[in-house]
């Protein structure tokens, strides 16, 4: 299965589906792509290039293939939604399952990007069955999940994933911290009756 998380940010990745990625990536017939939307580049006051954390932590989680789309970091809405589109669908990249931004998110760049995966994946040429994730807990709506990943053998990965990313990673309560990621499957995965879940809406599925 041909499988693409096309996201905002990197550590989006990491937070939102990084142990569902790590147990699709570990099984030989899957090809994982990761599709970042942004430049990779942390924009004014700091100018942190953050690509090579981002590179080590699909390392870390078993994600060969990264593409960028070059767009600037919390800037999207400067972009008009074709172009972005256009940038995406010039990749060919053709997947059976994608996994994208939740559009219950306050950061406006993840909403920009859940929206653009709507459009890319219409199922015209293609089905593409699509799963939304949230990589933060900061939304403008609730997050109703309806699948469940159990990442209890993954767990571990994912946290180590997002300690690529250095100056990103923050001290608890901050969302971006090891025990958040462990805190918040451990909440999840009481839903879902596993020691560790990850939670995603179903955009889309087909059969
Ligand atoms: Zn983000």
């Amino acid at each position: 299965m041909k499988i693409v998380c096309y996201c905002a940010h990197a550590d989006d990745l990491v937070l939102g589906a990084g142990g569902y990625l790590a147990r699709l990536a570990a099984e030989e017939e899957n090809q994982v792509t990761a599709v970042f939307a942004t430049d990779g580049l942390m924009h004014p006051p700091k100018y942190t290039d953050t690509r090579e954390w981002a590179k080590k932590a699909c390392e870390t989680l078993g994600i060969k293939e990264i593409k960028w789309l070059n767009l600037q970091n919390q800037r999207f809405d400067s972009y008009t939604m074709i172009d972005i589109n256009q940038r995406y669908e010039a990749l060919e990249l053709k997947p059976d399952l994608l996994l994208t931004n939740s559009k219950n998110q306050l950061n406006k760049d993840h909403r920009i990007i859940h929206e653009s995966a709507l459009v890319v994946t219409r199922p015209l040429k293609k089905h593409v069955n699509v799963l939304s994730f949230e990589a933060t807990p900061w939304r403008v709506d609730p997050f109703m999940p309806q699948f469940y990943a159990n990442i209890t053998e993954t767990l571990d990965q994912k946290i180590k994933a997002l300690e690529a990313f250095k100056s990103e990673v923050r001290q608890w309560p901050h969302p971006r911290s090891g025990k958040a990621i462990k805190t918040i499957a451990a909440y999840w995965g009481m839903h879902a009756g596993y020691e560790y879940a990850e939670p995603f809406k179903v955009v889309q599925w087909f059969k």
